[in-house]
């Protein structure tokens, strides 16, 4: 197996780091990383990014495209339920006493059956 690809950070050939390095003296270079294709990082960024930073970068110089790609023109909403659950006050063996206490307690709702 010998499928590579070019790191896609913008900047990836401006890090200094000696695994960069190519060519001859007096001719040498910084280059993009090539990433090995495998099975752990197939279907991942980690198969076009060679880091974290990279991929950060690539991010950050193309956001308004992503979002020109896939852009939110309404909120999304989870159904939920709201349980408001009263919790007594409480000491426990140590003689230390919690003051009684409302939880509201957020549970998601599935509407997926009453839309059909
Ligand atoms: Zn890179």
């Amino acid at each position: 197996m010998s499928d590579y690809r070019w790191c896609h950070g913008p900047r990836c050939h401006k890090s200094h780091t000696q695994d960069r390095i190519r060519g001859v003296k007096g001719s040498k270079v910084l280059r993009t990383r090539k990433i090995p294709q495998t099975q752990w990082n197939s279907n991942t960024q980690w198969s076009h990014f060679c880091s974290q930073g990279c991929w950060n970068d690539f991010a950050f110089e193309h956001w308004n495209e992503f979002i020109a790609l896939h852009p939110r023109t309404e909120a999304l909403e989870t159904p939920i339920e709201v349980e408001v659950i009263k919790h007594p006050e409480h000491t426990n063996e140590y003689g230390w006493t919690r003051k009684a206490w409302t939880e509201k307690k957020i549970n998601e709702v599935d509407n997926t059956q009453q839309n059909n």
